[in-house]
C-alpha cells in the first residue's frame, strides 16, 4: 500500500484528506556562503509558523509537501519541531535546488555519491534527525540544465528508480521540463515520478498537456498571486477539458520563516487562500466536488506517495 513519508511517519491515503503539494515553512534564499545562512532558533520558527499551520488545518488541509531543498536552507530538524508542535505532517525533500544555490560539496560529488546520499535520506533519515525524506526536490536554470544540475537530476532519477520516490523540479520553461523528463525516462525511471513544479510559468499550455499525457505531473502552484484566479481557473478547466485532471496539482508556493529577516519576516503569506478563496471560485466556474476532491486529495497523495 502506498504511503506518504512525513515528519510524523508514513501516512496512508486513509489517514489523510486534502494535501498542499508545494508550500514552504522555512526557506533561506541567500546562498550557503552568507553569514547566518539557514540558521534560526527552532522555537522562533514554531512561534511564527504554527499559527499558519493551525489555520490551514482548520481550512481542511491535512498535510503539506515542503519543497525547501539543500541550497535554500533545508532544516529537517526545524520542520520536525514545527510538526511536533502542531501534530501536523510535513513531507521533507532530499535533493538540491538549482545554480547558483548549489553548495561546493554538490559540485565536488559525483553522480553515484549524490544518488547514494539521496537514497540514504529517502530510506533511513536526514542528518541524524530521525526524519526520512519523502521525495526528491531538484531545480533547473531557466534556459536549460547546467552540467551540475544535470548530474543532480541523473542522481535523482537513479534514486527514484531505486526507492519509488517522486522527483519534483523547479522548472519555468517547458522545453527544459521536456528535456528533464527525457533524461529521467532514459535512465529507466517512470514518467509519473516527475512533478513539473511551476508549470504555469510556461505560457505554452500545449507543452503542459504534452508532458501530462506522457505521465508527468503538472503543478500549477502560483495560486493566490494578485489577480490571477481567472487565469488559474482557465488553466485547470483546459486540463480537465482534455482529460488530464488526474495529472494536475494545485498550490500557492507560499510561507515562510526567512532567517534573513528579523523574526523570520512577518507576516508570512497564509496557506489558506487556496482552500478558502480559490476553491469556491473554482466550484462556481462549474468544477464539481468530485473533481475538487481529486485535485486536492487524490492527486497530491498519488503524486508523492510511494
Ligand atoms: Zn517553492
Amino acid at each position: 500500500m502506498p504511503h506518504l513519508i512525513t515528519t510524523l511517519g508514513p501516512k496512508s491515503a486513509g489517514d489523510l484528506g486534502a494535501i498542499l503539494p508545494h508550500e514552504h515553512v522555512f526557506v533561506d534564499l541567500r546562498t550557503w556562503d552568507q553569514p547566518g545562512y539557514g540558521e534560526a532558533d527552532p522555537a522562533d520558527v514554531v512561534t511564527l509558523m504554527a499559527p499558519e499551520i493551525e489555520r490551514v488545518r482548520a481550512a481542511g488541509i491535512t498535510a503539506i509537501i515542503e519543497p525547501s531543498a539543500i541550497g535554500v536552507g533545508r532544516r529537517a530538524d526545524i520542520l520536525l519541531e514545527v510538526s511536533r508542535a502542531t501534530d501536523f505532517p510535513l513531507v521533507v525533500p532530499t535533493g538540491v535546488y538549482r545554480e547558483p544555490w548549489l553548495p561546493p560539496w554538490v559540485h565536488a560529488a559525483n553522480e553515484v555519491d549524490l544518488r547514494d546520499w539521496m537514497v540514504d535520506e529517502l530510506t533511513i533519515q536526514i542528518e541524524e534527525t530521525g526524519v526520512q525524506a519523502g521525495w526528491i526536490k531538484v531545480g533547473a536554470t531557466d534556459d536549460g540544465l547546467t552540467d551540475a544540475e544535470a548530474k543532480v537530476l541523473r542522481a535523482a532519477a537513479g534514486a527514484a528508480s531505486e526507492t519509488g520516490a517522486t522527483i519534483g523540479s523547479h522548472t519555468v520553461r517547458g522545453h527544459v521540463a521536456r528535456a528533464q523528463l527525457g533524461l529521467i525516462e532514459s535512465v529507466g525511471a517512470p514518467a509519473d515520478c516527475f512533478v513539473w513544479i511551476h508549470s504555469h510559468q510556461e505560457p505554452d499550455i500545449a507543452i503542459h498537456h504534452e508532458l501530462a499525457r506522457r505521465g508527468a505531473w503538472i503543478e500549477y502552484d502560483g495560486i493566490g498571486e494578485p489577480g490571477s484566479d481567472d487565469h488559474f481557473i482557465d488553466l485547470i478547466q483546459r486540463g480537465l477539458d482534455v482529460g488530464l485532471g488526474e495529472r494536475l496539482l494545485l498550490g500557492m508556493d507560499r510561507g515562510w520563516y526567512d532567517p534573513a529577516q528579523p523574526g523570520g519576516g512577518t507576516p508570512p503569506k497564509p496557506f489558506t487562500y487556496l482552500s478558502e478563496r480559490f476553491l469556491p471560485r473554482l466550484a462556481d466556474s462549474g468544477v464539481g466536488d468530485a473533481t475538487i476532491d481529486m485535485l486536492m486529495r487524490h492527486n497530491p497523495f498519488t503524486a508523492f506517495a510511494r
